[in-house]
């Protein structure tokens, strides 16, 4: 393996509400306890223009963003023997944890109040290396193409923990609301958990795709009525909402059956119409998720190569993410865009 140059290009947000810069930066060495990876492909999420919006106030910018990273590890660190170079690992939303406070003892890695976010607090993936401790990359197998495996590293591990908080189990009725960069990873992932899958979109477009990807009922939400569709269905047991919409996320709660969830990943801001009677009567349970621990990124990984749980991509450069972002905003990218790196 050739010695990397001492400089790369990175993709870095200087501050909120400007665009991407490019930068000459110096290749991170590995601290104690830490690999370097040598990049392959990221993620572009949603929540990276988000990032650039200023809508995480805990950003420590400039930052180069990126939290779906797959890559090899390229150098280690004195003290790691885990990990040796060109073993092929994936770095997630959470670069590490304090390991000691009440929710990291819990395996909540997400709720530890110390937590570092790749891409936010430190430096993530648009750029051809990153550094990671060592025990928070994860195996990626060989059945995953790096471009393939990145997307599961975020969106897939997000609705994954999702279900999970929501206790899904086989047989259990979970309906995906939004067949988009969440949703159709959650189609794949709740029929993998043998779920019966149903789906929830608004017009004819998507409906095959969702039979593909699962689906045992599409509901179009344009033509019918999805509370009264779910309710002719027995109700579900769990909605797993990817739509950041708040008006239509809140009527779904009445298509639940009595104890069921309703679980939110999508990150908007409209407010939910909610009534408390119906949420005590049916005592319904809200659920948000937002990335998930190690060992439910080894599960994310583990099903994906059984039931061959696949994101759908389309890959771009690194010079190419501002053109991205603005094809995210429209909401036309089918359906996670990925960097590749040469
Ligand atoms: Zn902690």
């Amino acid at each position: 393996m050739s010695p990397p140059s001492r400089t790369m290009t990175a993709a870095v947000i200087r501050r909120a509400g400007e665009p991407l810069a490019f930068e000459e930066r110096r290749v991170p060495d590995p601290g104690p306890g830490q690999v370097r990876i040598r990049v392959e492909a990221c993620g572009v999420c949603r929540s990276d223009l988000h990032l650039q919006e200023g809508f995480f106030d805990f950003a420590t910018l400039p930052i180069v963003p990126g939290h779906e990273v797959v890559g090899r590890v390229d150098a280690v660190a004195p003290d790691v023997s885990a990990w040796g170079p060109g073993d092929r690992v994936g770095v997630s939303w959470i670069w590490s944890t304090c390991g000691v406070c009440d929710a990291c003892v819990a395996g909540d890695e997400p709720g530890c109040a110390r937590r570092q976010v790749c891409g936010v607090t430190v430096d993530g993936g648009y750029a051809p290396y990153l550094v990671a401790p060592a025990a928070f990359v994860t195996r990626v197998p060989d059945e995953l193409s790096a471009a393939e495996a990145a997307p599961l590293f975020g969106a897939g591990l997000t609705v994954y923990a999702g279900l999970r908080a929501a206790g899904v189990t086989a047989g259990m009725t979970v309906a995906v609301h939004g067949i988009g960069g969440l949703g159709h990873l959650g189609l794949q992932l709740a029929n993998a958990l043998d779920a019966r899958v149903v789906a929830i979109t608004r017009g004819a477009d998507k409906q095959d795709l969702a039979r593909e990807l699962g689906a045992l009922e599409v509901i179009d939400a344009a033509e019918d009525d999805p509370v009264a569709r779910l309710r002719d269905l027995g109700g579900a047991d769990v909605v797993l909402s990817t739509v950041p919409t708040g008006r239509a996320i809140g009527l779904l709660l009445s298509g639940l059956k009595p104890r069921g969830a309703l679980v939110i990943v999508g990150a908007g801001t409209e407010s939910l119409p909610v009534e408390p009677k119906t949420v005590v009567g049916r005592r319904l349970r809200l659920i948000g998720s937002t990335a998930g621990s190690r060992r439910q990124m080894r599960e994310v990984l583990d099903l994906a190569v059984r039931h061959a749980v696949r994101p759908m991509i389309e890959v771009c450069r690194l010079d190419e993410v501002p053109r991205v972002f603005e094809r995210l905003e429209r909401n036309e990218v089918r359906f996670r865009a990925v960097i590749e790196f040469p």
